[in-house]
């Protein structure tokens, strides 16, 4: 009998499963209760050709239709895989892993995240999007960092944890327009001196627990492809589709 079969009944009894979100009883020691995975949106298709937007239920279009926010600005990256939208839902996990320091919900987190990620093997980086060493340490953490982390062993591929690194510290993004955003960034975000080689001729995913304006993965984006990445896929936990809503 394994170790965990012969604890796990026990802590069960000392502290029942709990759903994470609102408290009510589960069957496991990790996961969400049923009404709340419920509440959980997975980005279907059909879906923009180039950055997994959904284009919602019952339109018909071609394969490859790109969305119009794509038309108008064709994105550096190769694609966004989203596990979930952002929604009271996905926000509260979000929230929970990152000031509540629930680092158990990340296994959770991250398999919704790996199951977006069919085509990540071996030969992929998986590169978490970088906390400056500041908020790094009044926090304890980089969640996008133990995200990535579960990520990399899900899929077998190789967590470069400290791929990029931030330069200044930069205010919260929350309440500033894309233009702000992106003049803030600029010069914020680079490759680590010593990962410019590991980099170079890779496949990337650049990991995030939200994915906002994009501002700064997109600043993470550019900075991988002039260090040579072939390709960078954003993979994130919750996506925010209304660029205007400024959420964190
Ligand atoms: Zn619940
Ligand atoms: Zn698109």
């Amino acid at each position: 009998m394994a170790l965990a079969d012969v604890l796990t009944p026990a802590l069960d009894l000392v502290f029942p499963p709990r759903c994470p979100l609102c408290g009510e009883g589960t069957a496991a020691q990790i996961g969400l209760c049923g009404a709340c995975w419920g509440q959980l949106v997975i980005p279907g298709d059909p879906s923009c050709g180039r950055c997994g937007r959904p284009f919602g239920s019952g339109v018909h279009l071609s394969d490859g239709a790109v969305c119009a926010p794509c038309l108008a600005h064709p994105p550096r990256h190769d694609g966004i895989a989203a596990a979930t939208l952002y929604n009271d839902t996905s926000r509260k996990l979000v929230l929970a892993l990152k000031h509540g320091r629930r680092i158990a919900l990340t296994g959770m987190m991250a398999r919704l995240m790996a199951t977006k990620l069919a085509q990540i093997d071996e030969e992929w980086l998986i590169v978490p999007v970088p906390l400056h060493r500041w908020r790094l340490w009044r926090r304890g953490y980089n969640q996008a960092a133990l995200l990535a982390a579960d990520i990399a062993k899900l899929r077998g591929a190789r967590l470069v944890v400290d791929g990029l690194v931030r330069r200044k510290a930069t205010p919260t993004l929350g309440g500033l327009g894309s233009k702000a955003r992106t003049r803030v960034l600029s010069g914020a975000i680079a490759i680590h001196p010593r990962r410019g080689e590991s980099i170079k001729g890779k496949r990337v995913v650049l990991v995030d627990d939200v994915l906002t304006s994009g501002a700064t993965s997109n600043a993470c984006v550019s900075a991988l492809k002039r260090a040579g990445a072939e390709k960078v896929v954003i993979a994130c936990f919750a996506r925010v589709l209304h660029e205007a809503l400024d959420v964190m």
